[in-house]
């Protein structure tokens, strides 16, 4: 469906009721002409973004007379108040739909026993998993978080061959694993993870470790919950589902949308949600559209896998630059290490960008990797760098990518 005008008359349909249905969006979009006829219309409503969301705390979202709600989740409120999402029948359903697509384009069948470990409770995780695997008629095992000797037990005693984890919950079984020695008598085939920025060598090793294929799967609680996407077995970005989310990505300094194949900000629009829909949400997760069909021949359209947070973005002249396309620098040149260091500044008027890299190359083979690191920077992120090369094991070692940028400019 995608950008088609069937997904506009269903937006439009969507529009022209929300303020009835919706508490929030009758104050939020009080006086707004919401009779579009176009995408550019479209474009014109405004976002809405996370803030909006907790300030409605506990039920200022709900779209529905309180019978027709059946349950809540909750997103994580590290910060001030939670979200809570009201759910009507129809949309725990529906995530439950969306959620047996998933298990099947990683080539899940009933026949599978699924080992679920994401939590269950407030959060949207464990509880979504399973539903999806008991549509699909799969065996779940609703194991839960924690407790890592059961999980392992339970694995070799029932014979579990889908694990679903977040990714370092799936490195850490994979590392027990291996350390009991016990990866003949586990049967695991194939791994539905979280998806998050993860580098690609700890997803090889969670891999071969589990003896399992890997599986990004996408979603957050304000919409619906993980499971509104999924990687193929082609592993080249996530299919969604655009008969459930219109999804936009959008330049976070500008909000306009970008280009497919650009990397920006992904904005959710639902299409059938009814407890608590959203117009436009700004997820603060950055990826892109990837152009074209997937080689698997499945026609729902795809992004990649997530680039990182707006969080973490820095605009250097004038360019958006994200971590994730810093590594995809780095890991391009073979002769340099995967650590780097980026170092901003502004020096007689204009910006700097120097990035430290390691190698062991040295003399004029050093300064030839330094040329091949400036030469890929700017093909792939379209600025000039000043690339410095330091010997192996002279940088930090930081777990968290946006702890290796450094902004001296403001
Ligand atoms: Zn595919």
């Amino acid at each position: 469906m995608g950008r088609s005008g069937k997904t506009l008359d269903i937006i439009k349909a969507q529009l022209s009721t929300i303020r009835d249905r919706s508490p929030f969006y009758r104050a939020k979009f009080d006086g707004l002409d919401l009779d579009i006829g176009s995408w550019d219309d479209f474009r014109e409503i405004p976002f809405t973004d996370k803030h909006e969301l907790r300030e409605a705390y506990p039920l200022g979202l709900q779209a529905v007379p309180d019978r027709d709600v059946v349950r809540i989740h909750s997103s994580s409120g590290t910060t001030g108040k939670p979200v809570i999402i009201p759910y009507t029948a129809k949309d725990v359903e529906d995530w439950a739909v969306m959620f047996e697509r998933c298990y099947v384009m990683a080539g899940v069948t009933p026949e599978d026993r699924v080992h679920i470990t994401p939590g269950y409770g407030l959060w949207t995780a464990g509880i979504g998993f399973q539903a999806g695997a008991e549509r699909l008629g799969a065996m779940a095992i609703p194991m839960g978080p924690g407790n890592t000797d059961k999980q392992i037990q339970m694995m070799e005693d029932l014979g579990s061959t889908v694990l679903c984890a977040t990714s370092s919950y799936a490195l850490l079984l994979a590392e027990e694993i291996q350390r009991r020695g016990a990866r003949d008598r586990i049967k695991l085939a194939r791994a539905l993870i979280g998806s998050e920025r993860w580098g690609d060598k700890m997803r090889a090793r969670i891999a071969s470790e589990l003896g399992a294929e890997l599986y990004d799967i996408y979603g957050l609680t304000e919409i619906y919950g993980p499971g509104v996407g999924i990687s193929c077995e082609k592993s080249c970005g996530i299919h969604y589902w655009d008969d459930f989310i219109y999804l936009e990505i959008i330049d976070p300094d500008t909000g306009e949308n970008l280009p497919d194949g650009e990397v920006g900000e992904i904005v959710i629009t639902t299409l059938r949600k009814e407890g608590a829909p959203l117009i436009r949400y700004r997820t603060h997760d950055l990826s892109r559209i990837i152009p074209g069909d997937c080689p698997c021949g499945s026609r729902f359209p795809r992004i990649d896998i997530l680039t990182g947070r707006t969080d973490d973005m820095v605009k250097v002249k004038g360019v958006n630059i994200f971590p994730g396309q810093i590594d995809e620098v780095v890991s391009s040149v073979p002769a340099a290490s995967s650590e780097y260091q980026a170092m901003i500044d502004h020096l007689g008027g204009k910006d700097v960008f120097t990035l430290f890299f390691e190698t062991d190359a040295t003399g004029t083979e050093k300064e030839s990797v330094e040329r091949e690191i400036g030469a890929a920077f700017k093909s792939k992120v379209g600025i000039t760098i000043v690339p410095k090369a330091v010997p192996v094991g002279d940088l930090p070692r930081s777990e968290k990518k946006s702890n290796r940028i450094f902004d001296n400019r403001y």
